[in-house]
């Protein structure tokens, strides 16, 4: 595992006035890249060749890196190059999903903005709950055996999959039945997961801990668009109970959203138990950007499914702002420029290490 004082050695190392703010080119690549030049820094992309062709005619972008496939930022090579250009990295969905949270703790001694375990923490759907559980926050009921399902149920696999191969059951016969049908391998199929099926509406808050300041902030509010449970939806009924394929949650898509004024201090309630909740678990807990994905019951309760200890699709709705990064700041301020203005300030308060992993 690569220790936190093998990256301060590093960061010691830096020229910190050639600071470069770096990720893979995808997923939010492109916030992070405008954020990094609103705030001062230089950008860089490590992109695939198809990426390259689209992120290196953009204006916004610096620099680029072409590599193979992403996985290649683990290259001894490619790592060396970072640190000798004094690179930031910044973590996303994709570089978590490509990269993989092991080798990220394992084997990747660049520096990154946040705590790198909060990757194991959100990636793995047991300490997943045992983090919701420690901030002592509502979660869907799970079943052990699939003979005990007595109430819809959603079907999950792991992985940051988008959703892909879920499916609903009513029973334990209707389980056993689609689960054989469901297109995975072997292995993933093993390892399921049975939900409770929550009905309410869907949230997705993007939050930002800042630990310089003590803060937590709203930056913004999705909900996703998914294929083809949304698409099902525009089905009339009658025509619906003669299709016979069943509602998948692939993403393809984000939805901006606000929530019902009133229920504000409940959320940020979640959202600081969850950083407190971080703290005790995995020291010093979650830094930066953290999206819990929550649906609220008409008794206005919400009940949590998901956590992103890291920057979120979502947030691409707001590259200008949002409705409530827009109460906190008065200027544009996106997910990515937000990272980029904790790495500028800890930077002026000589506190780079207590930011970076
Ligand atoms: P990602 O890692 O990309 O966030 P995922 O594969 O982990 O995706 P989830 O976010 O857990 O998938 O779930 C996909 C979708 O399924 C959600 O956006 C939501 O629409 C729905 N969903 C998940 N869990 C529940 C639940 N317990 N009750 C109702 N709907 C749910």
């Amino acid at each position: 595992m690569i220790s936190k004082d093998e990256i301060d050695d590093t960061l010691r190392g830096y020229n910190l006035d050639r600071l470069e703010i770096c990720t893979l080119g995808t997923h939010t690549a492109l916030q992070i890249a405008k954020g990094a030049r609103d705030e001062g820094f230089r950008n860089l992309l490590l992109c695939t060749e198809k990426g390259a062709g689209f992120y290196g005619r953009l204006p916004v972008v610096d620099d680029i890196i072409e590599i193979n496939s992403y996985s290649d930022i683990l290259l001894d090579g490619i790592q060396d190059e970072l640190i000798d250009r004094n690179v930031i990295l910044i973590p996303h969905g994709s570089f978590v999903e490509y990269v993989g949270s092991k080798n990220i703790t394992e084997r990747l001694r660049v520096p990154m903005l946040g705590n790198r375990l909060v990757l194991e923490w959100e990636s793995n759907r047991k300490m997943e709950r045992r983090w919701f559980e420690e901030a002592n926050l509502r979660v869907p009921r799970e079943f052990k055996a699939p003979d005990e399902i007595d109430r819809l149920v959603m079907v999950k696999f792991p992985g940051a999959r988008g959703g892909a191969g879920y499916f609903l059951a009513k029973s334990v016969d209707e389980f056993h039945k689609k689960l054989k049908e469901v297109d995975l391998p072997e292995h993933i199929k093993k390892e399921y997961t049975i939900q409770e099926y929550v009905i309410g509406t869907r949230f997705y808050p993007h939050f930002f801990y800042s630990p310089l300041n003590d803060e937590l902030e709203l930056l913004g509010m999705d909900i996703r668009y998914e294929s083809n449970v949304d698409g099902l939806v525009r089905i009339p009924n009658i025509i619906q109970k003669e299709i016979k394929e069943g509602p998948s949650y692939v993403i393809t898509g984000n939805i901006p959203v606000v929530l019902r004024e009133s229920l504000l201090p409940d959320l940020m309630e979640i959202g600081r138990n969850l950083v407190e909740g971080s703290k005790r678990l995995f020291k010093p807990g979650v830094i930066g950007p953290f999206c819990v994905e929550m649906i609220c019951t008409p008794e206005l309760e919400f009940v949590c499914f998901e956590i992103s200890g890291r920057i979120v699709a979502g947030t691409n709705l707001f590259i200008r702002g949002s409705t409530y990064s827009d109460i906190l700041y008065n200027e544009p301020m996106s997910c990515g420029r937000r990272i980029c203005r904790e790495i500028r300030i800890a930077r002026e308060r000589n506190k780079l290490e207590e930011i970076i992993y």
